[in-house]
């Protein structure tokens, strides 16, 4: 009968077998204990003393042990407060592109609680291009943001962009957004993966799938594996669009990994008019959910004020969503 992984300090002397046997070995606890090795190995001959905390033995075949498909299922659904995302449990995660002030951020929570959206987004460190362009709220942002997503009981999340920020927003935000220009900042995602709380990782402007997947394993090498993967589009030739939204990243990541993926078409558009089309697509490819940005009055906003939808805008939108999502599941 095998051990059942429950305690920190029966987790630790698991790893502390690994580590003096030299072996390279990543555990994966629950049930079954799992044990993820790179290369053939006889655990009776090699390390005895690990048969009985173990009872499943995986050989990754990818760098990416940890997240690769099949290795830990139960990173296919990730819990965030009292609700889900990923398997049959798709979201749609909305809100501004920025906390610009109590009044937008009011408005848009008390919109999004009406209409049934239970994750909220919205940037309070925003990672801009020019140091001139509006930076974000920082704290003040935070609080307004949280008070805000409360009083409306709705969940939120926002971006870290260093670890200053991340220190900062952990203990209020339920879900720790990874920007794409931080895919590969990997003391960050090293960071992160020491917290429990989930993670929605971008992906990188210019980053392969195959070094998405690896920053994917910078945060679960840490102990992290409710990450949330999102595709928002990547540089490419074509200039009328602001990036090429990769749709087939969908189904090539549901081959490679079981994490869920969502899709973020207002970063990847840059431009409202594009928005629902490449959302609808993204729903038909599968994706797990959706990243979309909406502003109470998108031609005043401080950042993406192009892409962002109104109230009206979004709505249509969002039934036209949960239209098409129970199309699928008949
Ligand atoms: C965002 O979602 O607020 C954002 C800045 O997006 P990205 O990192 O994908 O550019
Ligand atoms: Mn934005």
């Amino acid at each position: 009968m095998v051990v059942f992984l429950s305690k920190e300090s029966e987790i630790a002397e698991v790893n502390k077998i690994i580590n003096r046997s030299g072996l390279t070995a990543f555990l994966v606890k629950g049930s079954p204990n799992r044990l993820i090795f790179q290369k053939k190995v006889d655990l009776k001959e090699v390390c005895p003393e690990l048969l009985k905390y173990i009872d499943d033995i995986r050989y990754a075949k990818e760098s990416y042990k940890l997240i690769e498909s099949g290795v830990n299922e139960s990173s296919a659904l990730i819990k965030v407060g009292d609700t889900f995302i990923g398997r049959e449990h798709f979201k749609v995660i909305a809100g501004p592109c920025a906390i610009e002030g109590r009044g937008m951020i009011d408005e848009t929570a008390s919109f999004l609680r009406e209409i049934g959206v239970k994750i909220m987004r919205g940037g309070c460190y925003k990672p801009r291009t020019s140091p001139y362009k509006f930076q974000g709220l920082k704290e003040e942002g935070v609080r307004l943001m949280y008070q805000a997503a409360k009083r409306n009981g709705l969940l939120m999340v926002t971006e870290a962009i260093d670890l200053e920020s991340l220190e900062q927003i952990t203990p209020y935000t339920d879900i720790i957004q990874i920007g794409a220009r931080n895919m590969q900042n990997f003391s960050l995602l090293k960071a992160v993966g020491k917290t429990e709380k989930p993670v929605i990782l971008k992906r990188g402007l210019s980053a392969s799938i195959e070094e998405w997947l690896s920053s994917g394993e910078y945060i679960a090498s840490e102990g992290n594996n409710q990450i949330i993967l999102c595709e928002r589009g990547i540089k490419t030739f074509e200039d009328s669009v602001r990036y090429s939204l990769d749709i087939s990243s969908i189904p090539v990541l549901k081959d490679k990994t079981d994490l869920p993926i969502i899709l973020d078409p207002s970063h990847a558009a840059g431009d409202f008019k594009y928005v629902g089309a490449l959302a609808k697509g993204g729903v038909g490819a599968g994706c797990d959910g959706l990243l979309i940005e909406v502003h109470p009055n998108p031609k005043e906003a401080l950042c993406d004020s192009k892409q962002q939808l109104s109230f009206k805008e979004f709505k249509k939108l969002f039934e036209e969503i949960v239209e098409i999502r129970k199309s699928l599941s008949n």
